[in-house]
């Protein structure tokens, strides 16, 4: 199975799921798919499939745990998902492996702006809405789907943004400076309950997630 794999362009996957992705949209399975300002949400996330101490490939990508090798290899996933929604669409992924031309092993950072790059034309301008978490809530990657008329949603955590924060709460005794929401879902006992708030004047525009809690606050 491996001899007839192996030699498999990862980018043949592609295209089979942007035809499943057309084919729900035209028999309006997605027509629930809606989130913030009626956009569709994709989360981007990766994940890791494989990994060994001792067997490895070229593609691997190389790291060091307890002083020996690890081997691994990684993808990106990307989901289209939305409120009271069971089901979470999958589109193409990006895969998370050594790129020609560059020195620098490939990451999951990497794999989102390619995705982004490649696929931002596939959907209506300002019709998407990007979600990923704390680690790639930073300018650059902030500033990527702006670019192509994607919206962004990062979760963005005070342990890791602290001037960030800094500011938000120089802001928070500002009158009318930010707005708060706070979004209840109560699928069982105890109720997840979530915060979220927002600010536009800030130097690095974003929603955060400032606190996901256990619990009826
Ligand atoms: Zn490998």
């Amino acid at each position: 199975m491996r001899n007839l794999l192996d030699p498999v362009d990862p980018a043949g996957l592609q295209t089979p799921f942007w035809e499943i992705y057309a084919q729900l949209e035209a028999a309006g399975h997605l027509a629930a798919y809606a989130g913030v300002g009626g956009t569709r949400l994709i989360s981007l996330g990766g994940s890791q499939y494989f990994s060994s101490e001792k067997v490895h490939c070229p593609n691997c990508r190389v790291t060091v745990r307890e002083e020996q090798p690890y081997y691994s290899h990684g993808m990106l996933l990307a989901g289209v998902g939305a409120p009271e929604q069971e089901a979470v669409i999958c589109v193409e992924p990006e895969f998370i492996t050594p790129q020609d031309g560059h020195a620098k092993q490939d990451c999951e950072q990497q794999a989102i702006k390619r995705w982004i790059k490649r696929n931002a034309a596939r959907f209506a301008p300002e019709s998407v809405t990007i979600l990923t978490d704390d680690l790639h809530c930073h300018y650059p990657l902030c500033t990527l789907p702006a670019q192509h008329h994607m919206h962004f949603i990062l979760t963005c955590k005070e342990s890791s943004h602290p001037a960030l924060y800094e500011e938000v709460h120089l802001l928070e005794q500002v009158a009318g400076a930010i707005s708060t929401q706070v979004v209840e879902k109560r699928h069982g006992q105890p109720a997840n309950v979530g915060s979220t708030a927002g600010w536009s004047k800030s130097p690095c525009v974003a929603i955060w997630e400032r606190s996901w809690s256990t619990g009826v606050n």
